[in-house]
């Protein structure tokens, strides 16, 4: 059985690639490295001793795309490739629409002209808005987004349900991932952002090894009980397998459904801090500053429907998340290729 990663060289792309070899599937993998380089799949072939077929292309560009479809026979596609940033998507809307929205419909477009059915897509917790209460579940309704790349992410779940409406026999699985963290165990693949880190524990680690002089907290007035936010952060190689499971399960049944990826536990900004200098015996500057645009309050799943149907649940602490990004952060203190 062969699997099509789109976007398959970036953060959860390659550590999927991982558990997917693992697990006995061939993986081709498409990326422009528009957020990633090609060393991060020379690891995981290091790392499984298998390797893997890569084509640089970007996704958008629909020949090279049916080269890739030509010469593979690709059994199921998931579809990372997007571009993620949250703040950049409000300030450049047209390339987050253009890029995320057009990547879904080449990908579409391309897998019924070669008869391929089975599509997993990476989708956000950010598509449940403002309005829904904690812990979401997946039979609540999509909400307002606050920014672009959520609404890309709520447009794209919306055309591939009214894809799968239309034919019947394609499946489709969208995963709602929480806040993916962490890195894998062998400290050889890991989180690689460009420039100054949106996310937090990137942040955190590059504070941790002297990258960064400090970490600002953005707020410490919310509702909660150390007045700092919560998030559901869920160990990348939990993630990655949450998406072999997803595969095992696509390929045997002809579903439309969601799944939320994450622990349903949440934890403060204050407590992963704390828990990354106690478990790596290293100290994290911090200050506690303004509140984030956008940002809300809480954030966290309910985890059972994942368990239910496929069968997984996370198994990897925050301990073993704070432990594992920093390996990947002291291994590599400049990523793969800068
Ligand atoms: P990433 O940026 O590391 O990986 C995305 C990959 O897609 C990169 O390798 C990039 O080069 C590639 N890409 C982007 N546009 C492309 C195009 N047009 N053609 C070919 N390749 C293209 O991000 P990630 O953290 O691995 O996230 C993967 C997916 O999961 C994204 O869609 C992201 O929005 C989604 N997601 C991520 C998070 C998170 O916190 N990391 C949370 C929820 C959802
Ligand atoms: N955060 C922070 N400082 C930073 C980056 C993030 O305090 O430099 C907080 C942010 O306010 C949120 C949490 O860390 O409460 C997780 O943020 P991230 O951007 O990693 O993920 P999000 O939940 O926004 O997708």
């Amino acid at each position: 059985m062969t699997v099509l990663l789109a976007g398959g060289a970036g953060y959860i792309g390659s550590h999927t690639a991982i558990e997917l070899l693992n697990a006995g599937y061939d993986v081709v993998v498409a990326d422009n490295y528009s957020n990633s380089c090609p060393e991060s799949i020379n690891r995981v072939e290091k790392i499984t001793g298998k390797s893997v077929k890569l084509y640089e292309l970007d996704i958008k560009d629909t020949d090279k795309l049916e080269k890739v479809f030509e010469e593979n026979n690709i059994d199921a596609v998931i579809h990372f490739a997007g571009l993620k940033a949250v703040g950049e998507s409000v300030s450049k809307p047209v390339m987050y629409y253009r890029n995320n929205i057009d990547t879904t419909l080449s990908l579409l477009e391309t897998m019924g002209r070669y008869n391929v059915k089975n599509i997993i897509f990476s989708s956000s917790a950010t598509v449940y808005g403002e309005e829904n209460p904690v812990p979401y579940v997946e039979t609540m309704k999509r909400g307002v987004c606050t920014n672009p790349y959520g609404w890309t992410k709520a447009m794209m779940e919306q055309i591939f349900e009214d894809t799968a409406r239309a034919d019947a026999e394609l499946a489709v699985i969208l995963l709602r991932y929480f806040n993916p963290i962490g890195a894998h165990e062998s400290g050889m693949i890991g989180e690689d952002p460009n420039g100054i880190p949106n996310n937090l524990m990137p942040y955190v680690s590059q504070v941790a090894i002297g990258k960064r002089e400090c970490l600002t907290i953005f707020g410490n007035d919310y509702p909660t009980a150390d007045g700092t936010c919560t998030r559901d952060y869920i160990h990348v190689t939990d993630l990655a397998v949450g998406h072999v499971r997803a595969v095992d399960y696509i390929i045997k049944n002809k579903c439309v459904e969601i799944f939320n990826l994450g622990t349903g536990v949440p934890y403060s900004v204050t407590e992963i801090v704390e828990t990354f200098e106690r478990v790596n015996g290293v100290k994290v500057n911090h200050v506690y500053g303004a509140r984030r645009e956008g940002d809300l309050a809480e954030c966290y799943a309910n985890a059972d429907k994942a368990y239910e149907i496929l069968g997984w649940k996370t198994e990897r602490t925050l301990e073993d998340m704070c432990r594992d990004s920093w390996n990947w952060q002291k291994n590599n203190p400049d990523g793969y290729c800068k």
